[in-house]
């Protein structure tokens, strides 16, 4: 008996079903970046931990403010550094050039900018009657107080949060890290993306979806872990998904997956004791994607087997890959679906959910890529967005679709 394959919505909930968040680890700052925080981060001293000048000109007190006054300027102060020509408080009724940055001596209380002084020798007069207390201080403690709550757990680093985790001493932030990723390509006729046109036998082609994922992957701020390429051949196959599952929470292999005669992956990871979640979803493209999960639950891991063809590649990796990662992460699995109109009629079909690459014209309606075949990876380069029509053969003009902008068009990952 023929078997009724799921729908998207049904063939995505049962792989999530099977994803979880990823431990809390310590992940180095600069490598952070787009991870969730699973623990608050608060400043280490006070921020700034000085009262600070916000400007290169002239420290001193306000108290000391006479119209017409010409200061003397006792001393200078750098960045980072003492002042030199006075030592402790700033000598009452003179004034030390200070630099951005600087701390301000003991005693001023304001900066007069450069722009607004007139300096003659070692004294200086101002081209302003007066300024408040504290005018031109970024003051101590200001941006937060010693042991005060800059960064809530739950947030996603973006990277001004990178910034301020640096800012407060944040070496390693602990967040739920990114998942390891391995990639397995299958296929006697797909060969290194680097060989030369003449050394390329007609039969062949190149391996262009391993440099896609990864591309698809970089784009997420994920590196991948290891890539291995896989004749169509039992033994080889076995082996590599066994080691890529070794080190791996998310294993994506490309080809292979459906039901011709040299399609290994399913019987090779039955032979490795995983539980088949999902075999075929009733979609186009992306028909034959196939889940499985190890038996035993300990450290998540997840494999996910697209078809081969790019264009299914493309769109299996945004309808699946993406939530399973964004799962991974502590990210909320659901994408940025919305709701947009269609600029023209398109062909589709009553027995499966059809998704096609598409466009946003100057209106803002989805221009449907001509379909070419899941094989024509050409046609989908101006595409923007997927579109999921509806579940009929011809959908009219100005119907109302689900759109979801593509990673690297703009989309959040
Ligand atoms: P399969 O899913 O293995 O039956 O492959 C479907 C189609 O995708 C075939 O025409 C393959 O040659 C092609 N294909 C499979 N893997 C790749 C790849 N890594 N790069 C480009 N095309 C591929
Ligand atoms: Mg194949």
């Amino acid at each position: 008996m023929k078997q009724t394959l799921p729908g998207y919505d049904e063939a995505l909930a049962r792989v999530l079903a099977r994803v979880e968040r990823l431990s809390p680890a310590r992940v180095g700052l600069n490598d952070a970046l787009g991870c969730v925080l699973s623990a608050d981060v608060v400043a280490d001293r006070d921020q700034p931990p000085f009262d600070r000048s916000a400007m290169d000109g002239f420290a001193l007190r306000s108290g000391d403010w006479e119209a017409g006054a010409t200061w003397r300027i006792a001393g200078d102060i750098a960045a980072g550094a003492q002042p030199t020509g006075f030592t402790g408080e700033l000598p009452k009724g003179c004034t030390a050039r200070i630099a951005t940055g600087a701390p301000l001596p003991d005693g001023a209380d304001v900066v007069v900018p450069i722009e607004q002084s007139v300096v003659e020798g070692d004294r200086v007069s101002f081209l302003v009657d007066s300024m408040p207390a504290w005018c031109n201080v970024h003051r101590r403690a200001s941006d937060a107080k010693r042991g005060q709550l800059v960064m809530t757990r739950g947030t996603r680093l973006r990277p001004q949060q990178v910034g301020i985790g640096a800012a407060v001493g944040v070496c390693e932030a602990e967040v739920v890290p990114k998942p390891r990723v391995s990639l397995v390509t299958t296929g006697d006729e797909v060969v290194d993306p680097r060989t030369p046109t003449d050394q390329l036998k007609p039969s062949q082609i190149r391996n262009s979806n391993s440099p896609m994922v990864r591309a698809l992957l970089a784009e997420m701020g994920i590196g991948l872990q290891s890539h291995t390429h896989v004749p169509d051949e039992p033994e080889a196959t076995l082996a590599a998904c066994r080691e890529a599952l070794s080190h791996s929470h998310l294993v994506i292999t490309v080809g292979g997956v459906s039901v011709g005669q040299r399609d290994y992956l399913p019987s090779c990871w039955q032979r490795l004791g995983m539980e088949t979640i999902l075999q075929g979803v009733a979609i186009q493209p992306g028909r034959p994607v196939l889940a499985v999960v190890p038996p035993e639950w300990d450290d998540p891991k997840l494999v996910l087997g697209l078809p081969g063809n790019p264009v299914s590649v493309l769109a299996t990796f945004h309808l699946f890959v993406w939530p399973v990662v964004r799962r991974m992460m502590g990210l909320d699995p659901a994408l940025a679906w919305r709701e947009v109109t269609l600029g023209h009629a398109v062909k589709a079909t009553s027995k499966r959910q059809v998704f096609r690459f598409a466009t946003l014209d100057s209106t803002g309606q989805a221009q449907v890529i001509p379909w070419q075949g899941s094989g024509d990876l050409m046609h989908t380069a101006t595409a923007t967005g997927l579109v999921r029509l509806p579940q009929q053969d011809d959908v009219p003009g100005h119907t109302r679709v689900p759109w979801l902008g593509l990673i690297g068009s703009g989309a959040t990952t």
